[in-house]
């Protein structure tokens, strides 16, 4: 309770920053080298903190406005309390113009299961505050209250949603891909993209940095720490490892410049600083006796997608009996080495297992498989030997709580993950919560019920609102909220709830409450 009312506080200290931050911007005078007036605005992004650990976890924020030096010295502090009293460390950090001056600061040696306040100080600026916290130790008694969220493209929709979570008290956040939309926007749109289509470097940036702006989205930053996987969108629509949707031959080097970006733009370590075309975000978090957070990566290792039309990559949709590819063995959605890490990493301990990834993994044949199976090849269903080979394995470890979380599809599924999908009387073995966009659009919601009709261990289908999925988790259950932004062209909308689901421990498989 006594969160609640700091998150109260923190909120008005919020407010009076981004009613500063809304006044018009004045220029730089031009005899100013350097610009260091304070009508430049210098933590324009807002700050972010991630990957919570016991002892530990990452702040984040980057500098902004014209006329940085290359080097920046930015202090950070670490507090107990919301007024910077009691200071748990603070310290310096280089920003450097070659990585957006962008901050990754790793204080060590926290107390476990405990809310601190951070904020930076820069070129006579102070930021704005952040709330964040440590994870219980491995062996204490947890619970865990989360949101998962995806796909927040910016043109077509408010960002009301994140307002919302800002205010719900979370533990976390787990965000599963498209942070941005690379591409340009239609005319008329909502709140159009600057320039076109974002492909290097100075694009990307550009694209974070609009996005970043949204007063919503820096509030549900600052509100709890976030875990972060990407999708296709941070790079480009239905990539797969170094192969383009376009086929480009120079696809490499723009990969390399959106996973910089996207580095320099969230609360990652500086161990993760990609080299050239790779980055690391697979990784594993536990959350005292509760859970372990297996976060995955299903773009940078994955095998092309099967029977993509001639001269093109990416996806598309196949009669089953049209493409005996796609149940080749031999191809993998997470690549070989990353399938193997899962498969020896699921915790036999704790009660649940969660799994960040990024798309739906149920079974979701678009026709009735009895006669005409119809699959998209972009998500799981492009990939079902890998499914195959992952579900058999929780089926074979006996893992009782297994949570697959996800998004990518614009729409709220909640399913049952079968060992066999064909046949309905099969073991359940994990349950499955997919949940709709922040902002994208999907398709009809006629053809996602008529689908579900062939999909039956899909419970939930709902494509046609904008929202998020909020769990709470503890030992013996795991509930979750369905959200929908009431009016996703309002950036204040009000937030209801569709739906509701429960899964007990060592029992696979959401039941509606
Ligand atoms: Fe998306
Ligand atoms: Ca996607």
């Amino acid at each position: 309770m006594w969160y609640e009312l700091g998150m109260i506080q923190i909120t008005r200290r919020r407010a009076m920053t981004t009613m500063a931050g809304s006044l018009p911007l004045l220029a730089a005078p031009a005899w100013a080298p350097h610009a260091l007036a304070s009508d430049v605005q210098r933590f324009g992004l807002g700050v972010a903190s991630g990957q919570p650990q016991s002892d530990r976890l990452v702040l984040w924020t980057r500098l902004t406005g014209e006329r940085l030096p290359s080097e920046v010295s930015v202090t950070w502090e670490l507090a107990r309390d919301e007024a910077f009293k009691d200071i748990q460390s603070r310290g310096t950090f280089v920003a450097e113009a070659s990585w957006a001056h962008s901050v990754h600061v790793e204080p060590r040696a926290l107390a476990s299961n405990r809310w601190y306040w951070y904020r930076f100080t820069a070129l006579g600026q102070r930021s704005a505050v952040g709330r964040t916290r440590t994870a219980p130790a491995p062996d204490a008694e947890a619970r865990l209250r989360f949101a998962i969220a995806s796909c927040q493209r910016y043109d077509v929709a408010h960002f009301a949603a994140w307002q919302h979570l800002s205010r719900l008290s979370l533990d976390a956040v787990v965000f599963l891909g498209d942070y941005i939309y690379e591409g340009g926007s239609p005319q008329g749109a909502l709140r159009p993209h600057e320039g076109s289509v974002a492909n290097s470097l100075e694009t990307y940036r550009a694209r974070y940095a609009q996005y970043k702006s949204d007063p919503s989205l820096q509030a549900a930053h600052a509100a709890c720490p976030w875990w972060l996987v990407w999708d296709d969108h941070e790079v480009e629509n239905d990539y797969a490892a170094d192969q383009s949707q376009t086929l480009d031959d120079a696809f490499v080097q723009r990969r390399a410049a959106a996973y910089q970006a996207y580095w320099e733009h969230m609360p990652f370590s500086l161990a993760q600083r990609p080299r050239r075309a790779d980055m690391r975000i697979v990784d594993r978090f536990r959350w005292g006796k509760l859970a372990t957070l297996h976060l995955l990566d299903d773009r940078q290792y994955r095998d092309p997608q099967a029977c993509q039309p001639a001269g093109r990559g990416g996806s598309t949709m196949v009669r089953l009996a049209e493409c005996p590819t796609l149940r080749d063995p031999a191809r993998s959605l997470l690549g070989a080495a990353q399938e193997k890490w899962l498969a020896d990493g699921w915790d036999l301990e704790r009660p649940w297992n969660l799994v960040a990834q990024q798309t739906l993994m149920a079974r979701f044949s678009w026709r009735d498989p009895a006669v005409e199976p119809l699959y998209w090849t972009d998500g799981w269903d492009g990939y079902p030997a890998a499914r195959q080979r992952l579900l058999d394995g929780v089926a074979a470890r006996k893992l009782g709580g297994v949570v697959v979380l996800g998004g990518d599809v614009h729409a709220h599924y909640v399913a049952s993950l079968k060992q066999d999908f064909d046949d309905a009387a099969s073991a359940t073995v994990a349950s499955e919560f997919c949940g709709t966009s922040i902002a994208s659009r999907s398709q009809s919601q006629a053809r996602i019920d008529t689908a579900r009709s062939f999909n039956p261990h899909v419970h939930y289908g709902r494509g046609d609102r904008r929202g998020a999925v909020v769990f709470d988790l503890d030992a013996k259950h795991l509930q979750a909220r369905l959200l929908s932004v009431d009016d996703d062209q309002r950036a204040d909308s009000s937030v209801s709830t569709l739906a509701s689901f429960v899964v007990e421990a060592g029992r696979p498989g959401p039941q509606a409450v």
